[in-house]
């Protein structure tokens, strides 16, 4: 496994699969993880992204546009303040990128607690492409916590392309 820092991110290499975490801010370039990762097939986890600014996101369309000349890139865990933001983008929509699974916001109507649940989006594939997003457990009290924002927020990613 190789460590990289850039910018503020810390990546993770192993074989096809990178390990994104930190920020996607005006520090970050990916044109240097475009060439660590093989040619062919790749997976990246940004479940540790914390924040994305109009600079990292344009880096990271970048990425994804680069990776996805090479091979399929599967992106796992994405993390809810990358989620929002690659629904912004209408490029991303009706399942052009494969996310195997995301984190949203939940919010449980029995307890009140909020939480980043990690959503299966290969399992919940026919409520999602619905734009309904699946109950989860809340960890507190055990209900079925909801979304906590627009289903657009989140889910615009998987709708069929209008
Ligand atoms: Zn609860």
């Amino acid at each position: 496994m190789t460590t990289l820092r850039i910018g503020r991110l810390d990546v993770q290499l192993s074989g096809a699969r990178a390990v994104l975490a930190g920020r996607l801010d005006d520090m970050v370039q990916l044109g240097e993880l475009a060439t660590r990762l093989p040619p062919g097939d790749v997976a990246i986890d940004t479940a540790g992204v914390t924040f994305v600014n109009s600079i990292g996101m344009r880096e990271w369309v970048r990425l994804l546009r680069a990776l996805r000349e090479r091979g399929a890139v599967t992106l796992e865990a994405v993390s809810d303040v990358l989620m929002v933001q690659m629904n912004l983008l209408a490029e991303f929509h009706g399942g052009a990128v494969r996310i195997a699974s995301f984190h949203a916001v939940y919010l449980c109507p029995g307890c009140g607690r909020e939480a980043t649940p990690l959503v299966d989006a290969v399992v919940h594939a026919a409520v999602l492409h619905q734009m309904r997003a699946p109950p989860m457990p809340c960890p507190e009290c055990g209900k079925a916590m909801e979304l906590a924002d627009f289903p657009e927020r989140y889910l615009g990613v998987f709708a069929p392309r209008a």
